[in-house]
């Protein structure tokens, strides 16, 4: 009679993917055969962990296991599963050949329970996108208000002119690398807690190509690319404020092996106006007037965006009232509805006043039945 996969791993039948994952952790940690040289008990006990894993870990499978048994679909009574003389290969319905033998795959177990190691063969060689740029521009408060085109510099690597991407100075062969054997790869061997652990990375000095140039080229060194100015055109729509992004898309550096370029990605600094304060699309703005104008009425000139404007001071207006200029305010982006400028009131109050306007103050005091100290302390 086979074990049991669930036994095996020390887990209920109705364990969490989280449950078994602990518990093979914790069994494979106690029974790797690094912490039991020349136990053949042991070795047997790894492997019979690590094929309940394989299985209970996969949805799939567990899921035949669960309905079949360890004889799986096919074959009924391929006995011995997973723990017997036969293992490991040919339990029916089932594929160890990644478990076939334990020692050496422990190290890629490892990796994938703690996140060490790069595992990119299946990206190697292949097509890379160019990676992202982020650049900032400073514009004008009004530059922001209605857009405007920009021109900046940025440094970014673009293809080597002299190897022409290639990496090698022109003329010379590419050879196998001496580094790794032409494998791509460089084996190493840590020690651990648990023992010597192998661990496979790309080969720095091929970068897993297995292949090198003979000679470097001269200007990139073999990177294939170098540092390149470029000049590139923004056009900054109406409406951006501070903090605004744009992308410019396939602007950032260029692909390698023909993968597609990254993005640009252009930050706005909005330089503040001296005299207006933006709110979202609506702005802001003071105006003074004189005490007689609000009292009297009037009417008096305000700086929007688009120029002076003219506005109507209604009699008897208050310290800080604020009038609205319908649609003088910040285009809306994509469409969107124009703000409004909004303008407060400052009331100027005459500090100085001639004989003959004290005379009417005063007179004015006494028309308002004001009775004032001294008759008005500006005597
Ligand atoms: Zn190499
Ligand atoms: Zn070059």
């Amino acid at each position: 009679m086979a074990k049991d996969l669930y036994e095996i791993l020390g887990v209920k039948k109705d364990a969490t993917d989280a449950e078994i994952k602990t518990a093979y952790r914790k069994a494979a940690l106690q029974w790797h055969p690094d912490k039991h040289k020349g136990d053949k008990e042991a070795e047997k006990k790894f492997k019979e962990i690590n094929g309940a894993y394989e299985i209970l870990s996969d949805k799939k499978k567990r899921q035949q296991y669960d309905t079949f048994g360890a004889a799986g679909p096919g074959g009924p009574g391929a006995g011995g599963f997973p723990g017997g003389g036969g293992f490991p290969g040919g339990a029916a319905g089932f594929d160890f050949s990644g478990f076939s033998d334990g020692a050496s795959n422990f190290a890629d177990i490892f990796e994938t329970f703690f996140g060490g190691g790069s595992r990119s063969k299946a990206k190697r060689g292949g097509p890379i996108r160019g990676s992202d740029i982020e650049a900032s521009i400073k514009i004008s408060f009004e530059e922001a208000v209605f857009g405007c085109e920009k021109e900046l510099e940025i440094a970014k690597p673009g293809v080597c002119e002299h190897c022409k991407g290639k990496g090698a100075e022109p003329d010379s062969p590419i050879v196998t690398c001496k580094a790794c054997g032409g494998t791509g790869e460089i084996r190493s061997v840590r020690n651990t807690i648990l023992g010597q652990v192998t661990a496979s990375q790309t080969c720095d000095v091929c970068g897993g190509e297995g292949r090198v140039p003979e000679k470097k080229c001269k200007v990139c060194h073999g990177t294939t690319r170098t540092r390149k100015k470029e000049r590139v055109k923004v056009k900054i729509p109406a409406g951006v404020d501070n903090g605004s992004t744009i992308r410019l898309s396939g602007k950032g550096e260029g692909g390698i092996k023909g993968g597609p370029s990254g993005d640009l990605y252009i930050n706005l600094i909005v330089e503040p106006s001296n005299k207006f304060v933006r709110s979202g699309s609506d702005i802001h703005s003071e105006v003074d007037i004189h005490l007689l104008q609000a009292v009297l009425g009037d009417e008096t000139e305000v700086d929007t965006i688009e120029g002076p404007t003219i506005i109507k001071i209604p009699p008897g207006t208050r310290e800080g009232k604020v009038f609205k200029i319908s649609g003088k305010g910040v285009p809306g982006m994509n469409g969107g509805r124009r703000g409004d400028h909004l303008v407060k009131v400052r009331i100027q109050i005459p500090k100085k006043l001639s004989k003959k306007e004290k005379e009417l103050y005063s007179a004015l005091a006494k028309e308002a039945n004001l009775d004032l100290k001294k008759g008005g302390l500006f005597w």
